[in-house]
């Protein structure tokens, strides 16, 4: 059985092992010459495994008014954002509704679990390096009290977490200052690792699999169909003949899926991150600054600031005033982190978000044809768990860790 996965992203090339892992023969297709180098390339590092607060909130919708005027915000929004804003828009607001909040939580919080376990299967059998640290302790910190108590409660009905004070903020981060603080909460067992490196790892170690393939700088334009099933991929330069596809191409996978008439409820929301290199002394924790919403991680020898929220449409461009706002809020809070006037890479991303904040890992349309994308904010921390469950889903196999239909295509109402 020859199965195309569509995509050498984080969730494309994590498919692909899984499917080979379980004795099936994979193409891996992708139009750039080298894996990681979409929403992949530079995300902000952090392993999230215990993150609680589903993205359908209310919250976004009261940050909106100022997301719309002040260009300073951690969120921006455009008047008109672009294609399928306004669907993905409904399906969101249906989202927030309290009943469907409480399951997407669950939801989230037993999928990190799957992906923690994953994740440490997979350091266990694979040696190669990603800067990868896990458990570490995550903090969450707030200039806001009122935030502070409000998130504190929120995460402590449903996570352990432990709150900190400013004092003890300072003794376990020293570049930290603390004079902006009110202080913060910590998640245990959370971790770190280069999203980008453990994906070229990982494509190297597929590439010596007996039963691998992979086109890159190939870009897939549609689909041949026969009796209801994909029986071949079409790319720039040819067509590939397959048993079963699936499509993990990141944000793209709306347009390809919309030419077959399967509008993927996902919209792209843009973040940026810049790389420096690291003061030395700086500590292996990872740190949420909840005022700005920006991380810091530590990975390796470099530093990686990575956030913000823009509904930017479908514009791949950094925009200058962007990095300047993160160098200049991350500066305030960690002035000695890094040489902030030497940035070794600046960069911006499209997330491809769902609706609801969940991936969706889903058969669609087509008896043979499969979805693993949308993954939004936490592709990264999730990508082990939602390939395993693609995999069950071609093979048609039971999964014991996760009810699967929690991901499917048809949760949504639009
Ligand atoms: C600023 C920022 C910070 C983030 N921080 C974190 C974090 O700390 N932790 C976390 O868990 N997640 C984080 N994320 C989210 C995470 O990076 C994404 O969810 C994840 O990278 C999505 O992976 P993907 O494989 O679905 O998409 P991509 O990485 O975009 O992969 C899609 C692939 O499809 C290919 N492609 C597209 N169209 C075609 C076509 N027609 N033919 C062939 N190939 C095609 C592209 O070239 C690309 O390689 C962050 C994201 C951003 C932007």
């Amino acid at each position: 059985m020859k199965i195309a996965v569509l995509g050498s992203g984080i969730i494309g090339t994590t498919t692909a092992y899984k499917l080979v892992e379980a004795g099936l023969e994979v193409v891996l297709i992708d139009k750039t010459p080298e894996p990681a180098n979409g929403c992949s390339f530079a995300n902000g590092g952090q392993l999230s495994f215990g993150y609680w607060s589903p993205f359908a909130s209310w919250h976004l919708f009261s940050l909106l008014p100022l997301a719309l005027i002040r260009k300073d915000y951690p969120v921006n929004l455009k008047l008109f954002p672009g294609k399928n804003f306004f669907r993905w828009g409904m399906n969101y607001t249906a989202a927030c509704f309290s009943g469907y909040r409480q399951e997407s939580q669950q939801s989230m919080l037993k999928l990190g679990e799957y992906a923690r376990k994953c994740m440490h299967e997979m350091v266990e059998s694979n040696p190669f390096q990603f800067n990868y640290k896990c458990p570490v302790d995550k903090y969450y910190l707030y200039g806001n009290q009122f935030e502070l108590e409000s998130d504190f409660s929120a995460a402590s009905n449903v996570v352990p977490v432990e709150k900190v004070s400013v004092e003890g903020v300072g003794k376990a981060h020293s570049f930290i200052d603390l004079s902006r603080l009110s202080g913060g909460f910590i998640r245990h067992e959370e971790g770190i690792g280069n999203c980008h490196d453990f994906t070229v790892g990982l494509f190297e170690k597929l590439k010596s699999m007996k039963s691998f393939s992979y086109h890159s700088g190939e870009k897939v334009t549609g689909f041949g169909v026969k009796n209801n099933r994909v029986n071949f991929v079409k790319t720039e330069a040819g067509e590939i003949e397959v048993d079963s596809v699936v499509v993990a191409l990141g944000i793209d996978s709306y347009e390809l899926m919309k030419a077959i008439g399967i509008r993927l409820p996902i919209f792209p929301l843009k973040g940026y991150s810049v790389t420096l290199d690291v003061n030395p002394d700086y500590p292996e924790i990872p740190v949420t600054d909840s005022d700005h919403k920006i991380v810091f991680t530590r990975l390796g020898n470099q530093l990686r600031i990575a956030g913000f929220l823009d509904f930017d449409g479908w514009d791949t461009k950094i925009k200058e005033e962007r990095i300047k706002y993160m160098i200049d809020y991350a500066r305030l809070l960690m002035p000695e982190a890094a040489d902030y006037d030497n940035i070794k890479q600046k960069w911006c991303g499209l997330r491809p978000a769902s609706a609801d904040g969940l991936p969706i890992v889903s058969k669609a349309k087509y008896d043979n044809l499969y979805v693993n994308t949308g993954h939004g904010m936490l592709g990264w921390t999730y990508s082990l768990a939602t390939a395993e469950l693609a995999r069950d889903l071609v093979l048609e196999k039971y999964n014991p860790d996760f009810d699967i239909n929690t991901l499917s295509l048809s949760r949504f109402r639009f």
